[in-house]
Formats: C-alpha cells, structure tokens, sequence
C-alpha cells in the first residue's frame, strides 16, 4: 500500500515507518522538522518537508501523490507545554488536522489512522479504562485530541473517511536504530536515561502525594515497535474505530526508575518536586478491543525490555540524530 506518513520524522512516525517498509508498504514522510529529524527517515521512505498549517502545499502534494492510506502522528504532544500555550494545540492538533482531512478528500484518500491519546479520558473513574470510558480531558493536549476524534466522525459521516483513532499510553523504548530525541526532553524515561549516562544531574519526579499507592504517577508504557504494529495491522480495516494501544499494566515513576537503576547497573539521583499542572494520577489502558478486532498483541512491551532497548539506543545515540 502507500502510506502518507504526517510526522515520520518524529519518535513514533520514524518506528512506523521503518515497521511500513519492512512490511513491504512504500510511504512518503510529510514533516515540518519540528521536533522530528531528517536522519531518523528511513532511507526507502520518500522524504517531503512541509507543514500541516501550508493548506495549499499540503492540498498540492497529496493531490500529487494519492496515498491509499494516511497515518497521522504530526501533532503538538506535551500537557505541560498545552498548559501554557493552548492556542498551538489547536491550531497545529485541530486546524492542521483538517486541513489534511481536507486533502485527503480532495484527492480522494478515505483511509486514516489517527494518533489518539489516553490523555483524551481526562481523569478515569477506574482504571484500568476501556474505550467506552467517557472522555472529559483535563488539558488543552487532550481536548485537541478528542476534538480532532470528533472531527473525524463528521468527515466518515459526509464524506466517507474511515478513521481509526488509536488512543495510545505511554510511548516509550527503540528500536535498534531509532530512538526518542526530543529537542527539550520532558519525557520520564529518557530524562532517566539522560540522567544515568550522566548528561541530568537526577530526575526530577513530578508529584509524591498522588492517590496512588507510592504516592507517584501510574502510567501504561507501551514500546513504540508494539504500538507501530497496531498501525500496520490498522491498514487492513475498512471502518471506522477507536482502540486503545497500552498493555493494561501500570508502572509508578519510581517503578520506572527503580528497573532504570536495575537495567543500567547507574547511580540515577532524584529530586521530589511538585506534582504537574494537567498530570492525571493513573493511566493504564484495557487494550482487549485492540487484541480482539485487530489481533494485536504486544510483544516487546515489558518494563525490563523497553528500559534495555532504550538504553541501548540512548548509550549508542548519546547526543541523538544530532551526530
Ligand atoms: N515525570 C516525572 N519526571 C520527569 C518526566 C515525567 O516525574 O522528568 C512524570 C510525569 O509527571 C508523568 C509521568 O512521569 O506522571 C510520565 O510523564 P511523561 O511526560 O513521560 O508522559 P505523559 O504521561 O505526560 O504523556
């Protein structure tokens, strides 16, 4: 098939797209360079640098290319950053989204499968939380999530598109040649990592006083190869769905840097600070729906194994693609 890839720069878009072309796809990476890197594009990808927000470039391309499929991870994806700057998540998360969809319809593209995120439930009644958990987010991250899940729904009802939303927890781990590198790094796992290769001088952890049972945030870290294989698997689907991508279980921020300490054999110093703005206590996904329609099943996503593979990539990628 070919797959027009939003974001295939980027942490998660460059894992799926090197799982795409392992799988035979062909697949245009379309990405801004924010936050992705040129060097973290496949070499049999095609590469076309350009911005969601360019309605005009974006409606020529695609009128161009004619995917068969769009996968759409480009987006803005940090709560705190969304605490502080709400209008880029919805220009970026909201507008730039439709003007794909809009592009997609014009070149006639019906087939999209949406980075969704667990961030779009808010705080759960109960977790572990299941689809049809209502989604009331807590911040302007997850209400440009879900607004764009809307969006979808009305695009599939006038229009045709078929959507699949996958609301995804915690991305987290490598593959052997692509890793996560964040410009300014936020995330819990590789600010551990950052700080056992000894570039942080400890990890910060957001909150102790949590109702949870260490007091620290629970959250479903889901290895990014396990969450790229949903994406392939969602290829093959002809309507319309939202799935959950986690593995229904969860691990506290001092679990994460406990396995951390296990699997680097590192001193990894900590400081406790205050809790987040927008940080819900637990995250973790019933991820069965995904399983059962798709036949997912995760693989690589055990707590040892995504710290080892991150590690790895961390240790032989110490300033990321800025080598
Ligand atoms: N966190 C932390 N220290 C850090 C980064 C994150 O304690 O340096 C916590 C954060 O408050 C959250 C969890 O780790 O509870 C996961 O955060 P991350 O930013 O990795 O992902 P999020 O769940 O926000 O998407």
């Amino acid at each position: 098939m070919k797959v027009f890839v939003t974001g295939g720069a980027g942490y998660i878009g460059s894992v799926c797209v090197e799982e795409l072309i392992q799988a035979g796809h062909s697949v245009v990476v379309w990405d801004n360079l924010s936050e992705g890197h040129r060097a973290a594009v496949h070499p049999q990808a095609v590469f076309l640098q350009g911005d969601l927000l360019d309605r005009d470039l974006l409606g020529r391309v695609m009128g161009e290319q004619r995917p068969e499929a769009v996968i759409h991870f480009a987006g803005k994806a940090l709560v705190p950053e969304s605490m502080r700057d709400p209008s880029l998540y919805y220009r970026v998360n909201v507008s730039g989204g439709v003007n794909l969809l809009d592009a997609m319809v014009a070149a006639g593209c019906r087939k999209i499968i949406f980075s969704s995120t667990c961030a779009t439930y808010g705080v759960p009644e109960k977790v572990p939380m299941n689809e049809e958990t209502p989604q009331k987010p807590i911040n302007p991250y997850g209400h440009s999530k879900l607004m764009f899940e809307q969006i979808l729904a009305w695009y599939s009802q006038i229009h045709g598109i078929v959507p699949t939303c996958l609301r995804y927890f915690n991305a987290s781990g490598a593959s052997s040649e692509r890793g996560e590198h964040h410009r300014v790094e936020t995330h819990l796992i590789p600010n551990v990592l950052l700080a056992a290769l000894g570039q942080r001088k400890e990890v910060e952890i957001f909150g102790t006083g949590h109702a949870t049972p260490d007091g620290t945030c629970i959250r479903d870290y889901i290895h990014v190869r396990d969450l790229a294989s949903a994406h392939i698997l969602a290829l093959d689907r002809e309507k319309a769905g939202a799935f959950n991508v986690g593995t229904g279980q969860g691990h506290s921020v001092r679990g994460v840097i406990e396995m951390a300490r296990k699997v680097t054999q590192k001193e990894i110093c900590i400081s406790e600070k205050p809790a987040r703005a927008g940080d819900p206590p637990a995250l973790v996904a019933a991820a069965d729906k995904l399983q059962k329609e798709l036949g997912w099943k995760p693989k690589h996503s055990g707590l040892e194994e995504i710290l080892a593979s991150a590690w790895d990539w961390h240790r032989t990628h110490p300033r990321g693609y800025s080598d």
